[in-house]
C-alpha cells in the first residue's frame, strides 16, 4: 500500500511534514528545514577547522600560475603583476619554513606600487585577496593619524586583519594587509621640524613599526569607542603589507633625477630613451624620498614596482576581456530576462574615446555604459523583446542626453 503523504517524516528529527515548514525527499529518505540549517552549520564548523590556513593542505601556486590568475582579471601590468606573485609566493614560502634556527631565515618583502589612480592598484590587491589562503585587509591610509588626534590609530590596521580572520590571532599574523593610498602621509615639504605634521611623519613612524615586525596591542573592536576593551597582542613579524599610492607629481621629481643623471654621466645620450610619458617605469626608492616618505619606511618596503597609465587599447579590453568585465556584467543581467545583449564595436570605441576624453581612466568606463545602458535596463524587462543591440548611434544619443556630459568641463 502507498504510504500516506502526511506520515512523511524527517529522516533526521524525525518531525512530520505538518511540523516543519519545509521537507525535502530523498531516494530513501527525507530531510526537514532545520535539519538542514543544522547540517550546512556543521559542514561549515568542520571546514574552518580542517582547512583555516593550515599550509600543509594549500596547494602552493608557483609565481607563474598567480600571474596567471590575475591575468584573468586584471589587463596589462605585467611587471607589477610579476613582483606581486614572487612577493606572495615567498610569503607562502616564507610561512612554510618550519625551523628558522638552522636555516636561512628569509625575511619578508613588502611591496610598494606606484601608479596613478584607477590603473588597477585596488584590482590587483582584491584579486591576490581571492586566491589566497591567508586573512586579507585592505586600509585606507588617509584615515590614519598619529594617535591622540582624530582618526585611526595604526594599530586599527591589524583590527581589520583579526577581524578578517575572525578573531584568530595565528592566522592573522600570517596575513596580507593592503594599505592604499600610501602617498597621502608623506612628510609635507623638505623640512621635516618646521611644523607638527599630524597626518605625515608620525604616522608614516607608527607605520615603521608594524612595517618592521614587532608585537603590537591591538584594541580587537578598534578605534577609542571602546576603551575597556582588552588588547590582543598581534605578532607583526610575518604579515605581509602590501602597499599602493598614487604618488602624484612624483614624476616630475623622477624626471628631475634623470636630467641630473645624464648630465652627471657626460650626456651619454640616454635622455632621448626616455619614454616621457611613462616616467614612473623608472622610479627608484629615491624617489619616494624626494616625495616624503622617510628612509626607514622605504627600507622597509624592499619592492618597489609601477603601474603603467591605461592607454586606448587597454581600456577597450578592460570593457570585454576580464572574466567579470563590465560588459559580461551587462551580459549577465539582461540574460536574465531572456535578452540579448550585443554592443557594436563602434559603440564599444565610442565609450573608451569619451573615458579618453572626460580623463574618467577605467573608473569612468563604467559610468558612461550605466548611462548609455539605463534606459534600456529600465524598459526592456517589460518588454517582449530577445534582442539588443547598441549601436554608436544609441550610445551617443544617450549620453549626449545625460549629464554625464557635464563632467567634460570638470
Ligand atoms: P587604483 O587602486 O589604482 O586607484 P582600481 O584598482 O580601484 O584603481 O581600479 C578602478 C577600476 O578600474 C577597477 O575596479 C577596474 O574595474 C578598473 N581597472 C583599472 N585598471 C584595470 C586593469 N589593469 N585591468 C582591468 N580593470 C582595471
Amino acid at each position: 500500500m502507498k504510504k500516506e503523504r502526511s506520515m512523511e517524516k524527517c529522516s533526521f528529527c524525525g518531525r512530520e511534514k505538518k511540523e516543519v515548514n519545509l521537507l525535502i525527499a530523498g531516494i530513501s529518505g527525507h530531510i526537514c528545514d532545520s535539519c538542514i540549517i543544522q547540517a550546512h552549520e556543521i559542514i561549515g564548523e568542520e571546514l574552518k577547522t580542517t582547512s583555516d590556513f593550515d599550509l600543509g593542505s594549500v596547494k602552493l601556486l608557483k609565481p607563474k600560475e598567480i600571474k596567471a590568475f590575475l591575468d584573468q582579471y586584471v589587463i596589462g601590468q605585467d611587471d607589477a603583476k610579476k613582483y606581486l606573485s614572487v612577493s606572495v609566493y615567498n610569503h607562502y614560502k616564507r610561512l612554510a619554513q618550519s625551523k628558522p634556527e638552522d636555516e636561512v631565515e628569509i625575511e619578508k618583502s613588502n611591496i610598494i606600487l606606484v601608479g596613478e589612480t584607477g590603473t588597477g592598484k585596488t584590482l590587483l590587491a582584491r584579486t591576490i585577496a581571492k586566491m589566497l589562503h591567508v586573512p586579507f585587509t585592505i586600509v585606507d591610509a588617509t584615515v590614519l593619524t598619529e594617535a591622540g588626534y582624530v582618526g585611526e590609530d595604526i594599530e586599527s590596521i591589524l583590527t581589520r586583519l583579526l577581524q578578517a580572520a575572525d578573531y584568530d590571532v595565528s592566522a592573522a599574523e600570517r596575513g596580507i594587509v593592503f594599505i592604499d593610498e600610501i602617498d597621502k602621509i608623506a612628510r609635507k615639504g623638505d623640512n621635516p621640524s618646521i611644523t607638527r605634521d599630524v597626518s605625515g611623519e608620525g604616522v608614516q613612524q607608527g607605520l615603521l613599526k608594524l612595517l618592521e615586525g614587532s608585537i603590537v596591542n591591538v584594541p580587537p573592536q578598534g578605534g577609542r569607542k571602546h576603551p575597556d576593551q582588552k588588547m590582543i597582542p598581534v605578532n607583526t613579524k610575518n604579515v605581509l603589507f602590501i602597499c599602493g599610492g598614487a604618488f602624484d607629481g612624483i614624476d616630475k621629481k623622477i624626471s628631475q633625477r634623470l636630467n641630473t643623471q645624464v648630465v652627471g654621466f657626460g650626456g651619454t645620450g640616454d635622455r632621448e630613451n626616455v619614454d616621457r610619458k611613462n616616467m614612473l617605469q623608472y622610479i627608484v626608492p629615491q624617489d619616494l624620498k624626494s616625495f616624503g616618505l622617510i628612509p626607514e619606511i622605504i627600507g622597509r618596503l624592499p619592492v618597489l614596482t609601477y603601474l603603467n597609465p591605461l592607454d586606448r587599447a587597454v581600456l577597450r579590453s578592460i570593457l570585454t576581456v576580464p572574466k567579470n568585465s563590465i560588459i559580461k556584467q551587462y551580459e549577465k543581467l539582461f540574460e536574465m530576462d531572456g535578452i540579448t545583449l550585443t554592443f557594436e564595436e563602434d559603440a564599444y570605441e565610442y565609450i573608451v574615446d569619451k573615458a579618453v576624453e572626460y580623463k574618467l581612466g577605467a573608473r569612468g568606463l563604467r559610468s558612461i555604459c550605466e548611462v548609455i545602458i539605463n534606459d534600456a535596463m529600465f524598459e526592456l524587462p517589460s518588454e517582449d523583446t530577445k534582442e539588443f543591440l547598441v549601436t554608436l548611434e544609441y550610445a551617443q544619443e544617450k549620453l549626449d542626453k545625460s549629464s554625464l556630459k557635464r563632467l567634460k568641463a570638470a
